[in-house]
C-alpha cells in the first residue's frame, strides 16, 4: 500500500517535469523515501542493487538528479563536494556530525519575526527560502571528540 502511493507520487511528479518514469527512477526513488539516513549516491547505490542488480552507480547519480530536479528529493551539499540526498521534502532542519557525517532530521521552523529579521539584514536580497544546518557531534561520537578536543 505504501509503496503504491509512493510510486503514483512519482510517476505524477515526473510526468509534470515531462519525465519519464522508469524502474530504476522508481528504485532509487523507493530506497530515498524509506530512511532517514540522508545517504550519498554511493550509499542508494548499494542499497538499490539488492532490488535491481544490473544498476549502474551513474544512473544512481542521474536517477537522483532527476529526483532533485523534479522535487521530489533535496541535495544536501557541503563544503568537501560531498552530497547527502533526503526523500523527505517538508520543511524541516539538519543536524550534521562533524566526526562522522551523520545527518539527522531536527523538526521545527525559524518563528516568522526571527525570519523577517534576517531577511531585513540581507539588504536587497529576494529571500525565498533558508536552510538551517546544526553542527556538532552525534550521540556516539561526542565523548570521543570532547576527549580529543
Ligand atoms: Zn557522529
Ligand atoms: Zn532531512
Amino acid at each position: 500500500m505504501q509503496t503504491e502511493t509512493t510510486e503514483v507520487l512519482l510517476r505524477h511528479a515526473l510526468e509534470e517535469s515531462g519525465q519519464r518514469f522508469t524502474e530504476q527512477r522508481a528504485a532509487v526513488y523507493r530506497t530515498l523515501v524509506a530512511t532517514d539516513q540522508h545517504p550519498t549516491a554511493d550509499e542508494v547505490f548499494l542499497a538499490v542493487r539488492h532490488d535491481l542488480p544490473g544498476i549502474s552507480l551513474a544512473t544512481v547519480y542521474k536517477s537522483l538528479e532527476t529526483l532533485v530536479g523534479c522535487g521530489l528529493a533535496v541535495k544536501l551539499t557541503y563544503g568537501d563536494g560531498s552530497a547527502r540526498y533526503d526523500g523527505r521534502t517538508d520543511p524541516h532542519h539538519h543536524a550534521r556530525c562533524l566526526a562522522c557525517g551523520r545527518v539527522t532530521d531536527i523538526e521545527g521552523s525559524l518563528p516568522g519575526p526571527q525570519l523577517d529579521m534576517l531577511r531585513e539584514r540581507a539588504d536587497g536580497f529576494l529571500v525565498t527560502g533558508y536552510r538551517l544546518e546544526l553542527s556538532g557531534y552525534c550521540p556516539s561520537c561526542a565523548p570521543r571528540a570532547s576527549v580529543s578536543a
